[in-house]
Order: structure tokens, then sequence, then C-alpha cells
């Protein structure tokens, strides 16, 4: 996932474009005189290396400050630019906001990046008091009429512009009528009211799903109802508790998704009925971190907001800007593939039907069966032993031999680990990274132990975007949530892990090779259906031969991966895709059925609304569950990605049809990586998406890769794939 928050980073051009530039005076900075201020080390742009944040310096106390005053000298640049007397230009206006909010953008992104990977009380505190300040602070320069009439006179004149101005002036000219530029004073109120309420209800959902989460881990003092967990999950299990001072008992902590990893594992049926119930139920016990209320009035809200903006619904709003254009198109990729993937799902269960009564277990499958025996016929059918396996995924070895190491055959980067930058928490890495010529370009941090204060799921954003205007080296990171060993043993990683770790890389990528001059469009900041593409494009080399050979060593030995486990792996590629694209179609239909509610719409009753709409379109079957169920689907309801989560699968047929073009041309190379790295890494959002792929392709892209790969039609010889992870 890549994560873009809050309107803030999602929405506002201004905001995203004022990062940190080479020190300079700011507008409106005499706050910083009194002693407080002062010391504030958000108040001037960090002195070190490409203006990493200064997390020794960082305290809770310094983030509410430094976002007030942020917004404040955000503001009076604003109006300095719409109230100057020069007519306007591309300069004055377009590039003097891109320079505007250094402050705000300098402290937004770490305080968000904090508010997902490692919160506290205080930070949700100040989340909840800062979430509709921002939202009404991006609607005080968006519904600026004097802003706009200047952006509406370049706008028209937008053709005598260098190709890369004009892109970037109507991406503002659409995101200021989008926002609401063209509405009467009544209606801009009304939005201005519901952009506040949102994004308060967006925090507080992410907040109880946090507690929630938290809240639904469950817990035992008889150790045998985890049978089945190996003695190092049990440790972590039993570390897991003493930390919630439940001494001598064991805790499993839920994970984001509605299917949970120890599933495949645990031997106990009534354990694993628990687990399951204890996930689709984590925020619907009608406590206070139930969050049905919260989700049927933010759907309806939605609707009420693209009514005024003038869409028919929240969905249509929202994909006009995306590459899909519109709902209809996302709907359909999805409703064409469910009758070949409900198939292959029910074939999934027939098999192991037929294992548990072969096993005489007397019983028809659950749910919350399916993992473990899936397990189980991957086990017979592939002989592939998941604690096996994870012997041979070192954590180090798997990001040094594996991912940078592919990184650096594709595109020819290389990596020395910092320890002298400042992190938040100490389970966090820093990589300096060099480019092919030596020359150093950035830094890379990593996070990627799972955390009581950590959201669940993996994603990547950036401390400081690139550009070249402000002269800034990108800072990324990733965040992931892999197991954490107990001291002294190694991090194994399950290969879905492996997956998510180049998967998240990928988009490190996007934003490592931003080679462009606005920061509002640098690296990751594209389109959603888009931005996913560079990141499932990574994974296809987890795979490649000589890449899985250079990390797949076992974690004592450094013996490799023997080749009738590599083989197993590889061939049951296309296993169990039935029941991931099954789940992830059904999620991804469901957050459209509920942004493609009509405007007038009541607020709806969240479980009827959930079981119609899987009905609806013919995904409505009790063993395959959505990926996530309304009340905890957090990249609807409190990321970005409402009425976007289709997005994966739209970037997946890139992701395959692209991956084909380098089977076509020779496989992993570095000019293959170096085209690829000039023509789409590079690029961010200066172009439309449809064309840059086409630049690249040389056509548009097809879905017929995607549907090999993931075995839903007959394969041609040779073709493998990976699952798409972290999603
Ligand atoms: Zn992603």
């Amino acid at each position: 996932m890549f994560h873009k928050r809050l309107l803030l980073v999602a929405m506002t051009a201004a905001l995203a474009a004022a990062a940190q530039a080479a020190p300079k005076p700011e507008a409106g900075a005499t706050a910083a005189a009194t002693p407080a201020a002062a010391a504030n080390p958000f108040f001037s742009a960090s002195t070190l290396q490409y203006q990493a944040p200064p997390f020794d310096k960082i305290t809770d106390a310094t983030f509410q400050p430094a976002i007030e005053e942020g917004m404040k000298q955000q503001l009076a640049e604003i109006e300095k630019i719409a109230n100057q007397s020069d007519a306007p230009t591309f300069a004055n206006t377009i590039e003097a906001m891109e320079r505007s909010g250094a402050l705000l953008t300098r402290v937004a992104k770490v305080f968000f990046a904090l508010a997902q990977a490692n919160t506290n009380d205080t930070l949700q505190q100040v989340q909840r008091d800062e979430a509709p300040k921002l939202a009404a602070h991006q609607d005080a320069i968006y519904l600026n009429p004097k802003l706009f009439a200047r952006v509406e006179a370049i706008y028209a004149a937008r053709d005598k512009l260098a190709a890369d101005e004009k892109f970037l002036v109507e991406r503002y000219h659409r995101q200021f009528v989008r926002a609401g530029a063209n509405l009467s004073e009544a209606d801009k109120a009304t939005l201005r009211a519901l952009n506040k309420e949102e994004s308060t209800l967006q925090t507080e959902f992410q907040n109880k799903l946090l507690a929630g989460t938290k809240a639904g881990a469950i817990t035992t003092a008889n150790k045998a109802e985890f049978a089945g967990l190996s003695d190092a999950e049990l440790s972590a299990a039993a570390a897991a508790a003493k930390e919630r001072k439940l001494d001598g008992e064991w805790l499993l902590p839920l994970q984001n998704t509605t299917q949970q990893p120890a599933q495949a594992e645990l031997t106990n049926r009534a354990t694993r009925e628990r687990l399951f119930k204890a996930s689709t139920e984590r925020t619907e016990h009608n406590d206070a971190n139930d969050e049905r209320a919260t989700v049927a009035r933010l759907a309806q809200l939605r609707a009420q907001k693209a009514k005024l903006l003038g869409y028919p619904t929240y969905a249509a709003y929202s994909l006009e800007d995306q590459m899909a254009k519109t709902p209809d198109h996302a709907i359909k990729l999805m409703t064409d593939m469910v009758p070949a993937t409900m198939a292959k799902a029910r074939g999934e269960a027939a098999q192991m039907q037929k294992l548990i009564d072969a096993q005489n277990g007397g019983f028809q499958m659950g749910p919350w069966d399916w993992q473990f025996y899936s397990e189980q016929v991957k086990r017979n059918e592939f002989k592939l032993d998941e604690s096996q396996v994870k012997q041979y995924f070192e954590l180090d070895r798997v990001l040094k031999d594996g991912v940078f190491f592919a990184a650096n055959k594709l595109y020819g980067i290389t990596f020395k680990e910092r320890h002298d930058i400042p992190v938040y928490q100490p389970d966090v890495r820093v990589f300096e990274v060099f480019d092919a010529d030596g020359k150093s370009m950035a830094l890379f941090y990593a996070d990627y132990f799972k955390r009581d204060n950590k959201a669940g799921g993996a994603w990547m954003d950036s401390f400081v975007d690139q550009s070249g205007l402000l002269g800034t080296h990108p800072v990324v990171f990733n965040v992931c949530n892999f197991s954490k060993p107990v001291a002294g043993q190694p991090a194994l990683l399950t290969f879905d892990d492996v997956t998510t770790m180049f998967h998240e890389f990928g988009h490190a990528l996007h934003g490592l090779f931003s080679n462009v001059k606005f920061p509002s469009v640098a690296g990751a900041n594209t389109p959603r259906d888009f931005v996913e593409f560079p990141s499932q494009f990574n994974e296809h080399w987890a795979q490649e031969p000589s890449v899985f050979a250079n990390y797949a060593k076992h974690y004592k030995t450094g013996a490799p991966m023997p080749a009738e486990m590599l083989k197993s792996i590889k061939d049951s590629g296309t296993y169990g895709q039935g029941y991931a694209t099954a789940e992830y179609i059904a999620a991804a239909l469901l957050d459209q059925a509920w942004h493609t509610l009509p405007a007038g719409a009541e607020k709806q009753d969240v479980d009827k609304f959930e079981a119609e709409a899987l009905k609806r379109y013919n995904v409505d079957y009790a063993l395959v569950p959505p990926r996530y169920r309304t009340s905890y689907f957090a990249h609807i309801w409190g990321g970005g990605y409402s009425a976007g989560y289709y997005a994966y699968l739209w970037s997946a047929v890139l992701r395959d049809d692209a991956f084909y073009w380098f089977k076509e041309h020779g496989g992993m190379t570095r000019e293959n990586g170096q085209r690829f790295r000039e023509m789409v890494l590079s690029k961010g959002s200066t172009m439309e998406m449809d064309a840059m792929y086409r630049a690249f392709r040389g056509r548009d892209p097809s879905v017929e890769p995607l549907l090999e790969t993931r075995g839903l039609k007959t394969p041609p010889a040779g073709a493998t794939g990976s699952s798409g992870a972290s999603k």
C-alpha cells in the first residue's frame, strides 16, 4: 500500500508541494521568536543529510505548535500570492504555490508517518485536534476566489507553457474545480462543513480500528488451544501476552485482514473459529470501538459531497482523475473476472472438503478452516511446508541479497546502512542510496516489525519529496508488520512477507528515482490506480532465478534452497489464486458499492448493505469472505483508497503486462531496467498515465498476462508469477 493520508497529502498540491527547500527565511516566521518556537526542530529545515527528520530532537510536544504555525505561514504565503498586483504568471502563482508551506509539509510528513507507524495517546489527540483544522486549511486555499481567478487565467493561456508546466497547470485547475472553487458561497460553506466532518470521522475510524484490533487479540491460559504454532511463534505469543501483563498466557494479535496467518497452523478447530470471529467482528461489538455508525455516515457524507460538486456518486467524483476515469470501467474489470475467479475458488474448496472427508473430519468446512486445509493441500500437492520454507528467508538476507540486489542489477544503485541518522524507534534502519555512478542520491528508512502502536498492513511514504525546483533529494520509508522474533532469534519471513518487502520497495524506487522539477508531482504522487504499478511490478523480481538464488539461503547453514522446494514454490504460484482473487474482488466491489450510493441515500444498515452488495455482484460466498469487511476496511474509510481499492487490480494489469515486456526483451538486464526507470519510475505525475504507459509498452495495456499469471486461463509454457501481497 502507498499511504496518501488525509486530504492534506492526498489532494493538496500546494501542500504536498511545499517541501523542504534549502534553508531559507520563511514568511511569517516571527512566531519563531518565542523561546518554545525557537527550540522546535520543525521551525527550520533539518541540517541532517537530505533534510532527514531530526528524530533526536523531535518530541510529541513539538508537533502541534509546528502544525499550527505551518498553517499560519502557508496561509500568509497564499494570501500574498492571491492578492499581488502583478498579472498572473506561472512563476508568480503556480510555482509560488509549489514553494509555499515548507514548514507545514515538513511537520505533516513526519507527524502522519508517526501517527501510523508509532502512535500514542498524545499523537492521537493531536490528530483529532488538527485533522479538521487541516481540512479547513486546505479549503481556505482551494476556495480562495482570488487565487482561483489567477489559476484560471494561467489555465486559459496554458498552451504557451512548457509541457511539464502545462500539465501542472491543468492539474491545479482540476484540483481547484474538484475542491469546489466553482461553487456558490453558500455551497462552499456546506462543502467546508462536510470536509471537516469527513476528516474528523476518518480519524475516529482509524483510532477505533487500532483499539478494536488490539482488543481483538485472542488469548489463552491453556497452551493446547494454540497447538500447531511453532516454538518460536509460541514464545512470541507468550512475550506478547506478557507485554500486556498477562503473565503465563499466550496471545495472538490480529492482523488487519479478515484471514489471520495463524489460521494455517492452528490445529484446534475451535481456536480457528474463535480467531476468525475475533477478526471479522473486531469493530462490531456494540462498544466504543464499533465502527458501523461511523462508516455509514462517512458513506452518506461522501455521496452528499459528490452531489454538491456535480457528480452522480462519490465514485464518479473520485475516479475522474484516475487512469480508469469512471466507476464503470473499474467495476467491469472486476465483474468480468468474477465467473472464472469464483469457479476457481469453489474448485479449491471442493478439493479441501475431499481432504477433510478423507481424514474422516465429519464436518463441512467453514471459512476459518480454509487456510488450514489449503496449507495441507499445498503440502500434499507441492510438498510445501511453510515452517521449513521460512528457514530460507532470513530478513536481512532477503533485504540485502534480494531486494537491494535486484535493484542493483536493474538500476545499478547500491546501499550503505547508516547508524548515525536518528530514527523514531530502535527497530527502524536507515540506508543511504548511491546511484550507478557512485553518487549519493537519497535515504531509505525501513521499519519492518509489527508493534501494537503501528497500524496494520504495509506501506511506503516519504519524509522529503524530490524536487528540482527546491533542490531536494528523496527521503523515503517502508513500514511493514513482520513478526518480530524474540531476542537472539533470526527474523524469518514467509514467502508472502518476502513478496511484501519487494512490493513496498517498488514504491520506494518510485520515490527514489523521481526526477521532476515540481514537488507536488514527484515520485509516487500519481493516481492511485497507477501508484500500485511500480510496487507490484517489483514483486516479480522476488522469483527471478538469479535473484532468488542469491537470497534464499538457509539461515543457519547458508545452504541454497533445495531444488525441490524451489520448484514447489514456483508450481504453487497459482495455487490459492481462486481464494486470493475472490477475497480481493469481493472487497473491491464492496468499496464500489459503498461509494456508488446516490447522493440522497439514507444512512445504510451496514450489515444488510454489505450482504446485499456481495450478492448483487455474485461474490457472496460464505467460505470466501471479503479481504476486509466494511467495518474494518481501513483503505477506504481511513486511508486514501475510498472508491479506489480496485486500483490494485488495475495496477496489476499494468504490472504483468510490463513484466511480459521485459520477458519479450531479454528479461532482467541493466538496459531494460534503465529504460523502465527513465520512461516510468522517474516521471512522477508529469504526464497522462496512459500516454506514459503506451510510450513504454508500445501499446495499451492488455489483461491477458494477468489472467495467465493467476492461472485464470490456460498459461503458456514457462509463465510464472507472484501473488499480490500487501493489499
Ligand atoms: Zn502498495
